[in-house]
């Protein structure tokens, strides 16, 4: 609890304690000693909500549930109800207390399962000590000290010593990552077991730490199109309400009065404050942002960044998902499986294909420079160009290399070799002769076919796959996973155009995902109606195309991302119609004169709280 929380519960015991005595106390006989009494545990409780409502008026912005509050306790307090008066405003401190409590146990949450924020760096000095500085200070190029226990301040890599990571705060996931030197590290992880001495590749405030910080942080501050509105219906309901409360408080007498009857003043204005409390509106007020944040939160928790409450609102209604194929459904670990039709040998060929591939981060080229397996000498290239979605183009001693696939081939004019075995195929060509080609294969993710299944489960209609590579590969992949519907051969370009046909096909209210893994498909990313960029760890363009990012690349995370979205929309939904049909209720009861200021208070603070309990759910999603 935060001072402010305990200082608030401080109040409401003494005031609770304090209003219990007086009302058993016998003082009906001194009604002005009653009365001072009883301000004693109304201002200790409320004294904060009266200040706000009247800085409100004082700010001209006069409607708000504080001014509500104020005008029925005060009221109350006039008609000789001391108990009532003191019971709302402790009752709505109840609330306000609670309702700060859940969202600081959701906010605290995220911040510890954000648990990455690294506070220093290490350098070494020349005398072998090592110091601590501010990780903002370190320049691209520095070697850091990450020491066992502690967490990597900044992206990079490895130039000494070999450890195990643990990525859980990153991806939700505790399976621990060995690491040696050579390989990259993102910031944020945290180092188990050896000494890792690692020459960063980023600055601070671009690692990957900062980077998913910033975005979890901004998050609860683009507002879905349930919060948009709820902010303006608050905005005309509040007065609406003041305004009928007043009438209820002042017509009825009248007419009494001249109907020549009793107008009973009191029991008028009493019934209008009731009103006013039933028609308190924080209930809705407080629990929908509360979701929200909750269904974020827990999302993170899950290695599942949702950028946003109004993308929340959009997963929930995906029923049409088309896939990029390399590093969505399959692994992107290509392997060199054969080489054929080259007069070259096996190794020179792959050497000049890892060269002509040094500068792409295609899956396809890392295959090539792993199974080329040595040192790249980089001067022996030059004038690399990566043509998306086909392959590149460069010199290499002097020598034009082409490495692609037939459309790179068609396009410069070589007639290429076709291809019988089912796998990617790299066609390569030497000063516009062909060369052969390396056949490379993908494997399937293991859960690849689980994960279109629970999709279908989540309530996906449609499954789309979306794919550069030959029509052959696609085909096979496509009725391995069970997928219904496949366009093969496509540039990234032809994604778009095909994203955008699909978007049209969809009905009304359904809404179109695109999952890739951000290497070359950004433009697709940002076209469909939410992009999900899944392995997103280390790739900056796809963690700022996309809206939702997957930390790892498990596809099962897709619906696991859906299932979250439905459950905090259905939440938020299910407290809009409690709270709306508990008040129409109790107003009900209160038109007919059966409600009482108590029956008021449980339609305003226990719907309320009950709202707000409801709320947290949103926070457990482990198990969905
Ligand atoms: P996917 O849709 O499966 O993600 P891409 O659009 O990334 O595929 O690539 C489509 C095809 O273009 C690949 O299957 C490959 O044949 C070819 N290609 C793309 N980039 C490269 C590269 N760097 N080297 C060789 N071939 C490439
Ligand atoms: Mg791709």
């Amino acid at each position: 609890m935060t001072d402010k929380q305990k200082n608030l519960l401080t109040r409401v015991i003494v005031a609770g304690v304090l209003m219990v005595i007086l009302t058993l106390l016998p003082l009906d006989d001194y009604p002005v000693l009653r009365f001072l009494l009883f301000l004693i545990p109304y201002l200790t409780v409320g004294y904060d909500i009266l200040r706000k409502a009247f800085k409100g008026i004082k700010n001209k912005q006069v409607f708000d549930e504080h001014f509500l509050m104020a005008v029925a306790t005060i009221g109350a307090m006039a008609l000789g109800e001391y108990t009532e008066g003191v019971a709302v405003m402790w009752f709505y401190q109840i609330g306000e207390l609670f309702q700060s409590y859940a969202v600081g146990k959701s906010r605290r949450n995220i911040a510890e399962l954000m648990d990455i924020r690294p506070d220093y760096a290490n350098i070494e000095n020349e005398d072998g000590s090592i110091e601590k500085v501010d990780p903002d200070d370190i320049e691209i190029g520095t070697i850091i000290v990450v020491q066992p226990g502690e967490k990597i301040p900044i992206d990079g890599v490895i130039r000494e010593g070999n450890t195990t990571l643990n990525t859980a705060a990153l991806t939700g996931e505790s399976v621990p990552r060995d690491v040696k030197c050579g390989d990259e590290v993102i910031s944020g992880c945290i180092n188990m077991s050896g000494l890792i001495k690692v020459e960063t590749t980023k600055e601070f405030d671009e690692s990957t730490a900062s980077k998913i910080l910033d975005l979890v942080e901004n998050a609860s501050s683009r507002k879905s199109k349930s919060e948009q509105f709820i902010t303006k219906f608050a905005r005309v309901y509040t007065p609406a309400v003041c305004y009928s409360a007043l009438a209820l408080a002042v017509i009825p007498p009248i007419i009494r009065f001249f109907m020549g009857l009793d107008p009973i003043w009191s029991q008028w204005v009493y019934r209008a404050l009731t009103f006013l409390v039933i028609s308190c509106p924080c209930a809705i007020v407080v629990s929908i942002p509360l979701s929200f944040f909750g269904g974020i939160g827990g999302a993170s928790n899950q290695g599942i960044l949702i950028k946003g409450s109004n993308f929340m609102e959009t997963l929930a209604s995906v029923k049409t998902i088309a896939f990029d194929k390399t590093g969505t459904i399959t692994k992107g670990n290509f392997e060199v499986s054969d080489i054929h039709h080259s007069p070259l040998s096996d190794s020179e060929l792959l050497e000049i294909a890892a060269l002509a591939e040094s500068h792409s981060t295609h899956p396809i080229s890392r295959s090539l420079k792993l199974a080329h397996g040595k040192e790249l000498d980089m001067n022996r290239v030059s004038d690399i160009s990566e043509i998306s979605g086909a392959g590149v183009l460069a010199n290499v001693d002097g020598h034009n290399v082409a490495a692609g696939n037939l459309n790179l081939m068609r396009h410069i004019g070589i007639t290429a070799q076709e291809c019988h075995s089912t796998g990617t195929i790299v066609h390569m060509a030497i000063d516009g002769k062909y060369v052969g080609h390396i056949v490379i294969s993908d494997e399937l993710k293991e859960n690849s076919k689980e994960a279109i299944a629970e999709l279908k489960r989540a309530g996906v209609k449609r499954a789309v796959m979306l794919t550069g590579d030959k029509e052959k590969v696609a085909k096979k992949i496509a009725e391995d996973v069970g997928i219904d519907e496949y366009y093969a051969e496509l540039l990234p370009a032809d994604k778009v155009t095909h994203v955008e046909q699909l978007l049209k096909e969809c009905g009304e209210k359904e809404k179109l995902a695109f999952v890739g893994d951000g290497i070359n498909d950004a433009p697709v990313l940002s076209r469909a109606d939410i992009g999900i960029a899944m392995g997103a760890l280390g790739s900056d363009a796809a963690i700022e195309a996309a809206d939702v990012v997957l930390m790892d690349d498990d596809p099962m995370k897709i619906s696991k991302a859906i299932k979250i979205a439905k459950k905090c929309i259905r939440i938020v939904y299910e407290n809009i119609y409690f709270a709306i049909l508990v008040k129409l209720g109790c107003l009900l009861l209160g038109a007919l004169g059966i409600a009482n200021m108590w029956l008021a208070i449980f339609a305003d603070v226990g719907v309320m709280v009950i709202c707000v309990l409801n709320a947290i759910r949103c926070l457990a999603v482990k198990n969905l």
